[in-house]
């Protein structure tokens, strides 16, 4: 693994100059106001049914379900920094007159920043790193609309409401977390059981988001809570140095793979930004196609990266794959369900063990051996779907 810095990140990854995001063109929002769109799928709502097979019984979906995924309230709190971006309610003690001890330490960023990234584990964190907040990041709008869980597609369109949105210049560093899901649980895709790994990832950014803010305001500073709102998570995660982004459309960290959710917390409390990090992701995702193969509905790129985006739902202008947005929301519906495979499958998402370790370490450092990686992780059945039959009397959660 290396570090990088800004210039030779920039160097790789953006090519042209990014226009700032409008949020409105997320496939999770423009199945909501474009008619035609609307129009192409029966049904956009996934919250699924119940069947008799292996893994979509009434216990596998209460499972799904009783994770976070629909539950409001984890989710409110990033809504609320979204709609409130720089006025977050405070019980913070900037009223009082620090002594020159809490002076000191204030005037010292990397034991604030070290003290902060023990914060955010403790309160639930699985990865913890420190990005500047660049604007470029930041989505141009918010948009209210009839939110992403979808409604039958011979509605009428609901058009919701678009309003400019900008972080005040004060908010100069994001936390960024990554929360690691359960391997075993992501084995059952595209079940419900493995959607509850995805769930579960939400409700616990949600709390660890709500704890590392009433701690950063208790100190006196300010702190906007943040899921996938607010602001552009990968290239802040990958700014933070916690992973690169694969050709699956998603960042790939060290430890867990693409088997993480992100979230940020953005402050003005003065912290020391990490430098981006490679670790052999972008050259290993050339060489492997298993999650573009895998796809149920095809939206991931075989060829090269490319600057180019696929709709207006991607940014033009980093040089990734850009995934197709709209074929993958639209299966989403098709099957009333959301999807995880692209996460499951993936060669990096693996066990955080030492011979995993050892195999991640000779495919950052032996490039000319990517096709036996991949043809052994394949032999060896990684990715492939797990039969959900005995799945509740097989199952040993673990233990936190
Ligand atoms: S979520 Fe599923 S359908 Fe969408 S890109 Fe990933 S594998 Fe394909
Ligand atoms: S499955 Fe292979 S190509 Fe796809 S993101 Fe993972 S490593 Fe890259």
């Amino acid at each position: 693994m290396r570090k990088l810095t800004l210039d030779q990140w920039e160097k790789k990854y953006v090519i042209a100059p990014l226009e700032r995001y409008d949020p409105k063109n997320n496939m999770f929002n423009r199945w909501s106001w474009q008619p035609e769109i609307r129009a192409s799928v029966k049904d956009w709502r996934f919250s699924g049914e119940i069947t008799s097979k292996p893994g979509y019984s009434l216990r596998d979906l209460a499972l799904r379900r009783s994770s976070g995924g629909s539950s409001p309230a984890p989710r409110r709190e990033a809504t609320i920094a979204a709609e409130r971006p720089g006025s977050t309610p405070s019980t913070n003690t900037a009223t009082l007159n620090p002594s020159e001890e809490e002076t000191s330490y204030f005037s010292n960023p990397q034991m604030v920043t070290r003290d902060i990234k023990k914060i955010a584990m403790h309160f639930g964190a699985s990865l913890v790193g420190i990005c500047k907040v660049e604007n470029r990041w930041v989505y141009s709008h918010t948009y209210h609309g009839e939110g992403p869980m979808g409604a039958p597609g011979d509605t009428p369109v609901v058009i919701g409401e678009s309003k400019p949105h900008e972080i005040p210049n004060e908010f100069q560093y994001a936390v960024v977390m990554a929360f690691a899901e359960d391997y075993s649980l992501l084995k059952y895709h595209p079940t419900w059981i493995a959607q509850s790994a995805t769930s579960l990832g939400y409700a616990e950014m949600a709390i660890t988001n709500a704890h590392l803010s009433a701690f950063i305001r208790n100190l006196g500073y300010k702190a906007i809570e943040s899921g996938n709102d607010v602001a552009m998570s990968i290239p802040m995660a990958m700014q933070a140095g916690l992973g690169e982004i694969g050709r699956n459309g998603l960042l790939i960290t060290a430890r867990f793979g693409p088997r993480i959710r992100l979230s940020k917390v953005l402050t003005n409390l003065p912290l020391i930004a990490d430098s981006p990090i490679e670790f052999g992701v972008t050259e290993y995702c050339e060489a492997c196609k298993k999650c573009a193969v895998m796809c149920p509905s095809q939206s991931l790129l075989y060829g090269e990266r490319t600057t180019e985006p696929n709709s207006v739902s991607n940014v033009g202008g980093s040089l990734k794959w850009p995934i197709n947005a709209e074929t993958c929301r639209r299966y989403w519906g098709q099957v009333n369900r959301p999807c995880t495979t692209c996460i499951s499958c993936c060669s990096y998402n693996k066990p955080d063990t030492w011979p995993h370790k050892t195999v991640r370490w000779f495919t950052d450092h032996v490039r000319w051996a990517d096709p036996l990686y991949i043809k052994m992780d394949n032999l060896l059945g990684y990715g492939a779907q797990k039969n959900a039959d005995n799945f509740w009397e097989e199952w040993q959660p673990n233990q936190h």
